[in-house]
């Protein structure tokens, strides 16, 4: 009777501590986020209450098997505890999203104090049995006394009641999620915001149902810092993460996946991009996290769709789910299987006559094509296009089977759909072939963004106001019915997609940083202007010149005549603007430790010219 009691006792105790760990980290009660705390504080005493009961058990029945074999307790006793020290340490290694990560110095303490903690009493239950066993004895009357306990159960039933009556107040179905993110696919080559080849019939059929907002802004059009971003709703300056390839996702801020799960939802991705890996940290708070960079052929995005429709396969009526599925093409090189392999080829958008050196280097892709994104000895501009295009037919397919398995299954009608991109593609625009990140021109910054909501339905409708990516969990957040973030830096959504048009800074203005350096670009853009500013003298040279650039996005959507003398008034409005955001957003945040990559992931890097 006493092992079950001192499981209750023991498991609210921890069930408590970590909590407030998990509360204390993410500021929730502090911030407004009550609901959640409380929610998540049930959660985690009935899971720790249940654990150690089955625990407590469970070391009662293997102490009684090993001390019958052994006929000596104390020998039994210590082995128990090593045995206990272990599945504490592999449990502490990725136990829920509020225990520190592994490859993280609290996950690696954590780890480390864990084991050494099981091996001292291990070596005291062998030195010491006589003391051991009073210590142990003292424990289970203490915590397995009808006291303890009855106060622990009382704390149970209390906190789940009140979870309960508080964290829904009015029960609502739960709204599942489905997020499609397609790497390096600018909004100017679909349909739906105008392009004439006929790329994207299926992502146009969304956008019929669901609304599109025409000037959507990447954070950051690079894959890692644009995810960074998006995810957590927060500007590189505010979370670090400003370089591909060379560095984790920090632990703090909360993703998108974390809030979700701790409000009760399944979370489950399929990410085709290595710089999504595990590895840098932007698993968090998924359930299943299924890495599918590492099949580097042409199908792997058929493998996304196909992980995708055996997630939906798991949708349960009881819990919502959040499904992230991350497409790897269009992005270069651009090699669509057949049927789609240079079915855009010699159509009559096809225009072969502008040629451009090809570099012969991995790293030089201005004024020419990269070695690392040549097909065969082909140097017409059009060529590439026409293959980028294909490969967005091929991804759009795709999310046509998604769509449809989606509807067949019955649950559209209770699934929110966002559709967008980390970043868009430089397809010789300004000089530079077939890359992202370098510059914030709108070719790589300008990127899709469809939401269809239901119970929100504007079909067909679109947003003029600039959005941009961190306002993406925000709105998430906001249709699902959950509290908002206080941390996040974006903003919902939701008048917009209602079709009221709120106007002041909040609603007017989108921001970006792009490039490589620490001394990298920002930009502002507005519903019709977009002003840049280069700080760095080495991307001057390879830009304009000038530290300053202003354009008008409606009369010269491609950004090549830089109005900075001209409209100068222009340029004053937005560069305060840019000026203040840049003040508020205070000094770069100290940028996370670059890491090593190392095995699959350094050899995937390395064939995709990530590094060199
Ligand atoms: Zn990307």
């Amino acid at each position: 009777m006493r092992i079950p009691l001192a499981g209750i006792t023991a498991g609210v105790l921890l069930g408590f501590v970590l909590w407030v760990g998990f509360v204390d980290a993410n500021r929730y009660l502090t911030d407004g986020y009550p609901r959640l705390a409380l929610g998540s504080l049930r959660r985690s005493l009935d899971v720790y209450a249940l654990g150690a009961v089955l625990l407590f058990a469970l070391m009662e029945l293997t102490f009684f098997l090993l001390s019958r074999r052994w006929k000596r307790p104390h020998a039994a006793n210590a082995a128990l505890w090593l045995l206990l020290a272990t599945g504490a340490a592999v449990v502490s290694l990725r136990l829920s999203p509020w225990v520190p990560r592994a490859h993280s110095v609290h996950g690696a303490l954590l780890f480390g104090s864990v084991s050494l903690a099981g091996m001292w009493l291990a070596w005291l239950a062998a030195r010491h049995p006589r003391a051991m066993r009073r210590g142990a004895g003292l424990a289970r009357r203490g915590l397995g006394g009808f006291g303890p306990a009855g106060a622990a159960l009382l704390v149970l039933a209390g906190v789940n009641a009140a979870a309960a009556f508080v964290a829904d107040p009015a029960p609502r179905p739960r709204l599942n999620v489905l997020l499609i993110t397609i790497d390096a696919l600018r909004a100017d080559h679909l349909g739906v915001y105008g392009y004439p080849r006929p790329t994207s019939p299926n992502i146009d059929r969304l956008a019929g149902e669901g609304v599109t907002f025409r000037r959507a802004a990447s954070q950051w059009p690079l894959t890692s810092p644009s995810f960074a971003a998006l995810m957590s709703s927060t500007y590189g300056h505010t979370n670090g993460l400003i370089r591909n390839t060379a560095q984790r996702m920090p632990d703090r801020p909360l993703m998108l996946a974390e809030l979700l799960k701790a409000a009760g939802y399944d979370t489950w991705a399929a990410v085709g991009n290595v710089n999504l890996a595990r590895f840098f940290n932007f698993d968090q708070g998924f359930d299943t996290y299924q890495e599918l960079w590492r099949q580097d052929d042409q199908r792997k995005t058929e493998r996304i769709t196909r992980a995708g429709l055996d997630l939906l396969k798991q949708a349960s009526a009881e819990r919502p789910f959040f499904l992230w599925l991350h497409y790897f093409d269009p992005h270069a090189r651009y090699d669509p299987p057949k049927p789609f392999d240079q079915m855009f080829v010699g159509d009559r958008y096809f225009d072969g006559s502008w040629r451009v050196p090809l570099n012969g280097r991995q790293d030089q892709d201005l004024g020419g094509i990269s070695s690392k994104v040549t097909l065969g000895r082909e140097d017409r501009v059009a060529y590439y296009v026409a293959q980028y295009d294909a490969e967005i037919r091929y991804v759009d397919q795709q999310v046509g089977i998604l769509l449809e398995a989606l509807k067949e299954r019955g649950l559209a009608g209770n699934t929110l759909v966002v559709l967008t991109s980390d970043h868009g593609e430089s397809l010789g625009d300004h000089n530079y072939f077939f890359e992202h990140g370098r510059f914030p021109y709108d070719d790589c910054v300008h990127v899709p963004l469809i939401v269809r909501a239901p119970g929100e339905p504007r079909p067909g409708e679109a947003v003029r106001s600039p959005v941009q990516s961190i306002d993406i969990v925000p709105t998430i957040l906001d249709l699902a019915g959950l509290p908002a973030d206080p941390r996040a830096e974006g903003k919902s959504l939701r008048l917009l997609l209602r079709g009221e048009h709120p106007r002041g800074d909040l609603w007017d203005y989108a921001f970006t940083e792009s490039g490589f350096a620490l001394d990298y670009q920002r930009s502002i853009t507005g519903e019709r202007y977009k002003l840049i500013y280069v700080p760095d003298a080495g991307n001057r040279r390879i830009m304009t010149g000038r530290e300053l650039e202003l354009y008008d996005l409606e009369a010269d959507p491609r950004e090549t005549k830089n109005l900075i003398d001209e409209r100068p008034e222009v340029a004053a409005l937005l560069k305060r603007q840019l000026w203040r955001w840049m003040a508020n957003g205070g000094p770069a945040a100290p940028p996370p430790a670059e890491v090593r990559v190392e095995g699959q992931a350094e050899e995937q890097l390395r064939s995709l010219g990530y590094i060199n």
